[in-house]
């Protein structure tokens, strides 16, 4: 059963018409399925459950407390990427002990926090890196357990922006340089040497591109241990991808049958690092037609929701469908769907086919829970969109449109 589905002609999220949410919210505005995050982690985590595994939710994809707190309800560990990204995991109660933290420019009092908290490791992508974070350890007089993130050098088949596994990516070690590095982070006394990490890219909708990389990286893993290294965890990154339009993708299972094979003989648990598999189909966001116009044979669409609150499409060229909220008899026409910035790149669809809007009307953009808010800005010096959470027949807001006043929170006039 889908989350958002028309009932009576009205799109609802769960037993929640959307047209209340816009009533008394405003626009814009993102709405997320409770219910589905809850089955979307569950499908995930009993296709994988023949295998000691954890689900380490990528918190960059939606980082908003609500959506952290109700994974960490299921179990959820976290998968991060700055100091921020851990500070909002342990606020939404996700075990330290479920963290693990990835990026190539993590500073030292960064690492200084993760391990102060208790993470359960570090997914390091340079040589200087294990060094810092080997200096850091030292001085707290810790230990800090370490993955590092190699390149497996594989086409995820993705867009480039979202390709991380190339061979020319700034992500991780080479494979051709990874046993030398490892022998490196063995030898630091500060470091613990866990578990190995890779992360191919995202939006991967097939299988193959993970079966090739972890082949390499299971080859790797043996090599590992057969040099004494006590290598516990394989950390298969995320990636998985959705469909925006109605697209086959595979099913976790189908991740989860093709990987076991390679993943089993290893001994080790399985890390996943998944985001837009768990929230991206669990968000839309509502938006209200404001104008219609035409520029020569071109026809627009103004809508409150801009690029700002949705930067996907402008930024990768992603398509998110549109559907009304209402629906109704209109006729069908093709136009430019637009927001108010000041930018020709603002855009929510290009040469769309759909239903003639009226001014008024609300419109949700579909398959936004992932990287849309979580991206949005106060570019134009506009106030970032309030978020929602449904819950069978309730909602609540989860976060506040922002005022004019939190635009300038911090600034300050120069005496
Ligand atoms: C972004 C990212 C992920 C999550 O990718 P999804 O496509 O959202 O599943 C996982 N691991 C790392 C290191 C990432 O940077």
């Amino acid at each position: 059963m889908h989350a958002f589905e028309f009932k009576d002609g009205q799109l609802h999220c769960e037993e929640v018409p959307l047209r209340r949410i816009a009533e008394e919210v405003g626009t814009p505005v993102y709405v997320y399925s409770r219910r589905t995050l809850r089955e979307h982690y569950r499908r995930l985590d009993e296709a994988f459950s023949s295998l000691p595994h954890i689900i380490c939710y990528s918190v960059k994809a939606n980082s908003n407390l609500a959506v952290l707190a109700t994974l960490a309800g299921e179990g959820a560990g976290a998968d991060i990427v700055s100091g921020g990204e851990l500070y909002r995991a342990l606020k939404a109660g996700i075990k330290p002990e479920k963290v693990v933290y990835a990026g190539i420019g993590k500073t030292r009092e960064e690492m200084a926090y993760a391990l102060g908290a208790g993470i359960l490791m570090f997914n390091v992508e340079s040589e200087l890196e294990l060094e810092a974070l080997d200096g850091v350890a030292g001085e707290l007089g810790m230990k800090a357990s370490v993955a590092l993130r190699v390149n497996p050098d594989v086409d995820a088949e993705t867009h480039p922006y979202i390709a991380t596994g190339l061979r020319e990516a700034k992500f991780g070690i080479g494979m051709e340089d990874a046993v030398e590095a490892y022998r490196r982070a063995a030898s630091l006394k500060n470091l613990e040497v866990t578990g190995v990490h890779q992360h191919i890219g995202s939006q991967i909708t097939q299988v193959e591109p993970f079966r090739e990389s972890l082949s390499r990286v299971g080859e790797l893993v043996e090599r590992l241990q057969s040099m004494g290294m006590g290598i516990r965890y394989i950390n298969i990154g995320g990636g998985f991808g959705i469909p925006y339009r109605g697209e086959e993708v595979p099913y976790p299972r189908d991740y989860a049958q093709a990987l076991e094979p390679i993943l089993r003989g290893s001994g080790c648990t399985v890390i996943l690092e998944i985001g837009r598999m768990i929230v991206g189909n669990a968000g839309v966001l509502l938006a209200r037609a404001l104008y219609r116009k035409r520029t020569g044979e071109k026809r627009f669409l103004v809508v409150d929701a801009a690029m700002n609150d949705l930067i996907r499409p402008s930024l990768y060229g992603s398509f998110h469908d549109i559907l009304p909220v209402e629906e109704r008899e209109r006729p069908v026409e093709k136009v430019d769907v637009v927001g108010p910035v000041c930018e020709s790149g603002d855009f929510l669809a290009r040469d769309r086919e759909l239903p003639a809007f009226e001014p008024g009307d609300l419109l949700a953009v579909m398959s936004a829970g992932a990287y849309s808010f979580a991206m949005s800005s106060n570019y134009n010096s506009r106030r970032r969109a309030a978020e929602v959470l449904v819950d069978g027949g309730r909602f609540e807001v989860v976060r506040q449109r922002e005022s004019y006043d939190d635009l300038v929170r911090g600034e300050r006039i120069m005496g």
